[in-house]
């Protein structure tokens, strides 16, 4: 039965509830997902919840954005204790930053001559894991631009006047805080990061899988993952990086899926931890 194991919902950049996400999902026809918003885990309990209602089976996940002096790395975490103190301490550590970081990012705005407040972007986002996303919906809202796109090409864009980085781990720090929480850590989205020469280093420091089905991922570059995961022992994820209906992103839940016995790989890994 089809699985989706990267999804978004509103306690990141997504557009639904995690209740409307589940609710989705079933609609989709599919028997599992895993959240994995951006530096969140807030969302977890309401999808379980909600899963349980309609038959989905629900992965609790996180996505944590990462860098090193190279590249930004989003590192998935599986099956982790939304629980774990140690977890929860970072969270807020990331959170803080990126509530700090929206307002230098209106701040330059404003000097941009765009007529826009942090309670614009906050509205939207709430204070847990604002992100530019959020601030591209703001932007449009106001009418300073007519598009997602345009809004990071403006003013979003890391090359772009109005950008703003925020703190972020190592991925080898989101790596082991992942494992210390009994997750399993996943290097999601690889070819967007491009850096594949680092995987034996964060294999070495606990990387236990690599995203290889992502959207817009071509046989060639599936096929290069695949050999790539197989190298290393890795098991193999895949997802839509779901965010829903005016979040930017086009693709819908069951456009892209996983059959179950990736799902029961990762199932396995995680009961072999326990
Ligand atoms: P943040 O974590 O706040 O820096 O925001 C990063 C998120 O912004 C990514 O996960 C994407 O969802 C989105 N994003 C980044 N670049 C673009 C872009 N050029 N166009 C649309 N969305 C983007
Ligand atoms: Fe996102
Ligand atoms: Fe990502
Ligand atoms: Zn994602």
């Amino acid at each position: 039965m089809p699985a989706d194991l990267h999804t978004h919902s509103t306690f990141s950049d997504g557009t639904d509830s995690p209740e409307e996400l589940v609710r989705l999902a079933a609609a989709a026809g599919l028997t599992t997902i895993a959240l994995t918003d951006h530096d969140n885990v807030d969302g977890i309990e309401q999808a379980a919840e909600a899963g349980r209602g309609v038959g989905v089976e629900v992965i609790p996940g996180i996505e944590f954005t990462t860098e090193n002096s190279r590249a930004e790395l989003h590192i998935l975490g599986y099956f982790i204790d939304y629980r774990s103190e140690p977890l929860l301490a970072v969270l807020q550590k990331v959170q803080h930053g990126r509530v700090k970081r929206i307002d230098k990012i209106v701040q330059k705005l404003n000097k941009l001559g765009v007529d826009i407040e942090p309670s614009d972007v906050f509205s939207i986002s709430g204070e847990k894991a604002p992100g530019r996303p959020h601030v591209a919906r703001a932007l449009i809202k106001r009418g300073a631009v007519g598009s997602f796109k345009e809004a990071f090409d403006r003013y979003l864009d890391w090359r772009a006047p109005a950008y703003v980085p925020h703190y972020k781990l190592a991925p080898i720090e989101a790596i082991k805080l992942i494992k210390e929480a009994g997750g399993i850590p996943v290097f999601a989205h690889p070819a967007i990061s491009n850096c594949d020469d680092l995987v034996p280093k964060l294999v070495e420091a606990g990387l236990r899988g690599l995203e290889v089905y992502y959207p817009g991922y071509y046989r060639d570059m599936i096929d290069h993952y695949l050999a790539l995961a197989k190298k290393h022992d890795l098991l193999v994820t895949g997802g839509t990086d779901f965010h829903g209906e005016g979040s930017g992103r086009e693709i819908k839940l069951g456009d892209l899926t996983v059959p179950d016995e990736l799902v029961d790989k990762l199932k396995n890994e995680h009961l072999r931890g326990n």
